[in-house]
């Protein structure tokens, strides 16, 4: 069955491995292994932590619309929610805007990014930064008053805004200023698994009432503290605990597969069954063993989100 993937640092491994001369990447590295498990849609994410400057940012913008131009015969670039079939379906996110710093044009960034053909962003990752306050951040602080005229202005051009990775404070502040849908590409619950990466109840229900969805993500620290339960099939049991809370409507997947990143990222970092995109399947296969039917199933895996990403972009 198809997968739509909404979140994949595809960005930063093109970056990286351009700067030390490499090309055509996603054919090389990437291209063969969303085949395999079947991923027919996916969010190519560039990633920022906070260090960088404007500069990286545009670097790895630039890298990654280009290697995506470089394979249009294989790849559908989603710049107004259209989905072909037969190719690859590709939306381009920024994940953290921490490159922007005291002097920076903000709100001229978005249009910028908006031209690369970014369509979803995320104003923060972990970091505390001129925009919004990440989970390591001071969680007494979240959205500056740029930070919400970046979010204004992201529903102007209709780039759909991301929460994962804000602390709470900023979660609440985007809730009260984002106009319509937002969505958490890649976050569990806390219900099943208690760390701040992961969703509240409360979250969960503010994210579905605005129309959004929630992403299921693969990363073993978000599944679960047990080694023996770092599996697809403990995955599925938050889909069903999340599905219990919000319905399973609004859920989808962002696996967040770092195989390909170095360290301290890395395959090291997956759940057992979920080591890499060839692995999709396997989420899968574990929604229909804990329950869900295959209308279901579907519905997670891509329709959820191909109906989503079609209607914010229209
Ligand atoms: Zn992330």
């Amino acid at each position: 069955m198809k997968i739509f993937d909404m979140h994949a640092d595809i960005g930063m491994d093109v970056a990286d491995k351009r700067k030390s001369g490499e090309k055509d990447i996603l054919a090389k590295y990437h291209l063969p292994k969303f085949e395999e498990g079947e991923i027919g849609f996916i969010n190519m994410a560039c990633f920022f932590d906070g260090k960088e400057t404007l500069d990286d940012a545009l670097f790895m913008l630039s890298s990654l619309r280009e290697e995506i131009d470089l394979n249009h015969e294989r790849i559908h670039l989603s710049l107004d929610g259209s989905f072909v079939e037969n190719k690859l379906n590709v939306i381009m996110s920024i994940e953290g805007m921490g490159f922007l710093k005291e002097g920076d044009d903000a709100l001229a960034f978005v249009d910028t990014m908006y031209d690369y053909g970014v369509r979803l962003a995320s104003l923060c990752w972990n970091d505390q930064n001129m925009l919004a306050t990440g989970i390591s951040g001071d969680p007494r602080r979240g959205l500056s008053s740029l930070g919400k005229a970046v979010i204004q202005k992201m529903n102007e051009k209709k780039i759909i805004v991301d929460i994962s990775h804000t602390n709470e404070k900023s979660f609440y502040d985007i809730s009260d200023v984002c106009v319509g849908a937002f969505m958490a590409t890649h976050s569990n619950t806390r219900e099943k698994q208690n760390v701040e990466r992961n969703l509240t109840h409360q979250q969960l229900k503010a994210i579905a009432s605005s129309g959004g969805l929630i992403g299921l993500v693969a990363v073993k620290k978000f599944i679960s503290s047990n080694p023996n339960r770092q599996n697809a099939i403990e995955l599925a049991q938050h889909a069903k605990a999340i599905a219990a809370v919000v319905g399973v409507d609004h859920l989808c997947i962002g696996f967040d597969y770092m195989d390909f990143l170095k360290e301290p990222f890395g395959p090291q970092s997956m759940g057992i069954d979920l080591q890499n995109a060839t692995m999709s399947q396997n989420l899968l296969m574990a929604l229909a063993t804990v329950g869900f039917t295959k209308e279901e199933v579907e519905k997670i895996a891509y329709k959820n989100a191909v109906r989503f990403v079609s209607e914010q972009l229209q």
